[in-house]
């Protein structure tokens, strides 16, 4: 299928971007990858007069490490922040979480900031920017304004910016130096959207106790979910098999999955507290290799 016509403009300058997102408001929308707009627009699920690409602002293709966040562009492509190698210190939860999305060729085109933008609640990294406490800085002609993770998730779909607006970077911030991290998800096909999914980034102490615990989950809801009172739980404990069940029965009470084609509810919630143990036990195991590993080079 092709797309209903369209009004299309890709101007070098983010200046012009933001000018005619202004002019065109809720007529536009903003094509970075195009993964999941283009797909939207062909099956005429949505109708936008103009669209305005992005993939001429070359600015705005950046993903650096300063010493408190991590920093990814609106042009940045999934895979580029992926092969970043700095991200698997500075941003474990991440790291694990960008290789799940889709396949090679989604991850070559789509963007990180296209993702978060797009809001969907069954995708990886809005659920790790949830987690991490991710800031969003958004653009318009304007002006600019930080959003937190929180403030930005909205709804399926929806997020907090208005249409003249851009996502022009995420900063995540840098993980503490033996933070381990795991996001696991189960989907009903290779390549395929999950079901559901749970990431985790946790730091164990040198005497085993977990410190500092962020936990989220995807599951169908409206927004990806930050699982706190299971972050509760878990900090400042030793983990062992009694307190993983407990933490999974505290994850499910935490999520209001819905129905979705691809699962029901109550198999979603299930879903939840399976992958919490496992991406709880997995997190910590790789804060330990890290911390074991720091001993071996000294
Ligand atoms: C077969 C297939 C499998 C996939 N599997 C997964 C998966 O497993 N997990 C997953 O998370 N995703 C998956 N995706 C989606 C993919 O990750 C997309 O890349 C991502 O959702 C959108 O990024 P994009 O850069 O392609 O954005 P686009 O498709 O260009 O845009 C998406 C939406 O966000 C808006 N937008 C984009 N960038 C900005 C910005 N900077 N500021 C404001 N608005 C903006 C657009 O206007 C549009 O509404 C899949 C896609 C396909 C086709």
């Amino acid at each position: 299928m092709k797309p209903a016509p369209i009004e299309f403009f890709a101007p070098p300058q983010i200046d012009e971007l933001l000018s005619l997102l202004a002019e065109h408001g809720e007529s536009a929308r903003v094509l970075a990858g195009g993964q999941s707009l283009i797909p939207l627009m062909n099956l005429r699920m949505l109708r936008p007069e103009v669209v305005v690409s992005l993939n001429n602002c070359l600015d705005l293709s950046y993903c650096r490490a300063t010493g408190s966040h991590l920093i990814i562009g609106a042009l940045a492509r999934q895979i580029e922040v992926e092969d970043f190698v700095a991200v698997r210190d500075i941003c474990p939860l991440l790291a694990s979480a960008l290789p799940q999305i889709g396949s090679i060729a989604i991850r070559n085109r789509g963007t990180v900031c296209g993702s978060l933008a797009h809001a969907d609640p069954l995708a990886e990294l809005p659920a790790v920017a949830v987690a991490l406490d991710a800031e969003m800085l958004v653009s318009s002609s304007r002006g600019q304004r930080v959003l937190t993770a929180s403030e930005f998730f909205v709804s399926e779909l929806a997020s907090a910016m208005t249409p003249e607006e851009l996502l022009q970077e995420v900063r995540i911030p840098r993980a503490s130096e033996y933070a381990g991290a795991a996001f696991l998800e189960i989907c009903n096909r290779q390549h395929g959207f999950a079901v559901a999914g749970v990431g985790a980034q946790i730091v164990v102490g040198a005497d085993g106790v977990c410190g500092e615990t962020r936990l989220a989950a995807m599951c169908g809801g409206p927004t990806p979910v930050r699982l706190v009172r299971t972050e509760k739980l878990l900090a400042g404990q030793r983990l062992n098999e009694a307190l993983l069940k407990e933490a999974s029965h505290v994850a499910q009470s935490e999520v209001e999955p819905g129905d979705t084609p691809h699962a029901d509810s109550t198999y979603c919630r299930e879903i939840v507290g399976v992958l919490v143990e496992r991406a709880t036990l997995q997190a910590a195991e790789a804060s330990r290799r890290k911390r074991l590993a720091k001993y071996d080079e000294r």
